[in-house]
């Protein structure tokens, strides 16, 4: 599901203040074709990060729910199916000529939208490490993650033992 993941990576990348040619480069890992950005394009896709954060931040499957129609009614303009490319079926959620803008947070939301109906609203977090603002896509096989990565999750580790010993 693409579009999670990009959605992800959008969010670490604002949280950690990066700039435009990072930013066209996670696009282009995310195969978002024409992923060229203006100053003003890529302020917005900022922008636009934040309030994907809030699907990630959601408490549970009711406020994710929520927090995913706000992002659908701002980011899709409607939905069809599409082969382009020689690609295998697939919905897109705004036209094909919509600029980069347009584009990503159609991808994003209606991303996001598809994984919730297909994770039950569940599998989306962000970093139980205080201090640390990433989130995750959870692909474990249990659905218990709670670290954006092993290296939180032993940093956590670490100090809750010393804190015991
Ligand atoms: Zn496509
Ligand atoms: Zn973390």
């Amino acid at each position: 599901m693409p579009g999670v993941h990009l959605s992800a990576a959008l969010v670490n990348a604002a949280a950690a203040g990066i700039g435009r040619p990072a930013l066209e480069a996670i696009l282009a890992d995310h195969d978002i074709r024409r992923p060229q950005l203006t100053g003003e394009q890529g302020e917005l896709l900022i922008e636009w990060s934040t309030r994907l954060r809030a699907v990630f931040a959601a408490e549970d499957p009711d406020a994710r729910t929520v927090a995913v129609n706000a992002l659908l009614t701002v980011g899709t303009t409607g939905v069809y199916l599409t082969t382009h490319d020689g690609r295998r079926p697939h919905l897109h959620f705004t036209p094909e000529d919509d600029d980069i803008v347009g584009r990503v947070r159609a991808v994003t939301a209606g991303g996001l939208a598809i994984f919730a109906v297909e994770s039950e609203g569940e599998r989306l977090g962000t970093c139980a490490r205080a201090g640390c603002r990433a989130v995750f896509v959870d692909t474990s096989r249990n659905g218990r993650r709670r670290y954006c990565s092993a290296r939180c999750g032993n940093y956590d580790a670490v100090h809750r033992h010393r804190g015991r010993t």
